[in-house]
């Protein structure tokens, strides 16, 4: 049994932090926002009243929180959570920050002999409560095997990229491909549509062929094809546009400091930035299909 301070509960981090509490670890729980700690104490799960109530005695420390500032807040500073744990200390972040802001903090833990992980994840939000994701690493092989095992209880698949910050750099490009893949999956099944094929049948059809892709497979953007899919449910949940909008603003970001060439990522940005400006930032980012729908 580990004790673990699990920090940001909200659509991701909530499950995850359920999983790490039903595996039989000591989980104290903590987030800004009051609804998303009754949430998890009417999961059983013990909540602290602050980032640094929860931390005292925690030998591992996880984060999973909505951006670089949120996560440099947390932890830097005189009155960050670095100045207060124990040297030895493992802390993971699973927030999608920038690679830039996560050596940042590394260097700050590693003065002070604490180990630090980026360790963003992919899976989704169904991927979260099943605990079936993906964690993509940065940091010291010796500090991803004491992780290891927490991982494994929150993830299907652990993937070491590299040194700190590679975790990060491994998640934007994925999500790059993601929220193209997601235009262009809308884009097609909306030709579909307007042409009088049924949606259900169409995304079928695509699914098992050449254009098969995971949106088709577990996250088809039009409601009624995945029961579980944020479009059947109003888009709520999931994976928000103002999310998404962060990653691929990372993401050219990232081209622009070694000047590569990244046009439809560029273009995605843009698409998702019209659509959140037009008010669905807090939609799930498969609503951008409205965009490109005949209403
Ligand atoms: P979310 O907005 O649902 O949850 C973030 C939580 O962090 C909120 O509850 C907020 O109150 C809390 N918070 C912010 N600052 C805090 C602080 N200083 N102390 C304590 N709590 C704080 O976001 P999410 O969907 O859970 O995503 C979290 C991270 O995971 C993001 O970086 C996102 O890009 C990434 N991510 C999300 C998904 C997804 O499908 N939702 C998938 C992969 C990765």
């Amino acid at each position: 049994m580990t004790t673990i301070a699990f920090i940001g509960l909200g659509n991701m981090g909530g499950p995850m932090a359920v999983n790490l509490h039903k595996a039989g670890h000591a989980v104290q729980a903590y987030d800004l926002f009051p609804a998303a700690r009754e949430r998890l104490a009417a999961a059983g799960v013990p909540v602290a009243a602050s980032a640094a109530a929860a931390a005292v005695d925690a030998e591992v420390v996880v984060s999973m929180l909505p951006a670089s500032a949120h996560v440099e807040g947390l932890y830097l500073g005189d009155d960050g959570l670095l100045a207060r744990l124990a040297p030895g200390t493992l802390v993971i972040d699973s927030s999608t920050i920038a690679a830039a802001s996560a050596i940042k903090v590394a260097e700050v833990a590693a003065a002070r002999g604490i180990a630090f992980l980026d360790a963003p994840v992919s899976g989704g939000t169904g991927g979260a409560i099943a605990g079936t994701l993906t964690f993509m690493v940065g940091g010291e092989a010796q500090a991803l095997e004491r992780a290891r095992p927490l991982l494994e209880k929150m993830g299907a698949n652990i993937f070491h990229a590299g040194a700190a910050g590679a975790g990060q750099t491994a998640k934007i490009c994925n999500n790059m491909l993601l929220g193209v893949l997601m235009i262009g999956t809308s884009e097609a099944i909306a030709l579909g549509v307007a042409n009088g094929l049924d949606p259900k049948v169409l995304s079928e059809i695509m699914r098992r062929s050449s254009g098969g892709n995971w949106a088709l497979e577990k996250y088809n953007p039009l409601p009624g094809v995945h029961e579980n899919a944020p479009a059947s449910k109003g888009y709520a949940g999931g994976f928000g546009t103002d999310l998404m909008l962060k990653d691929l603003g990372l993401a050219q970001e990232s081209a622009t400091a070694v000047k590569a060439a990244t046009p439809l990522g560029g273009l995605a940005r843009s698409i998702y930035a019209a659509h959140s400006l037009a008010g669905h930032g807090a939609l799930d980012f498969s609503s951008v299909i409205r965009l490109l729908q005949k209403h």
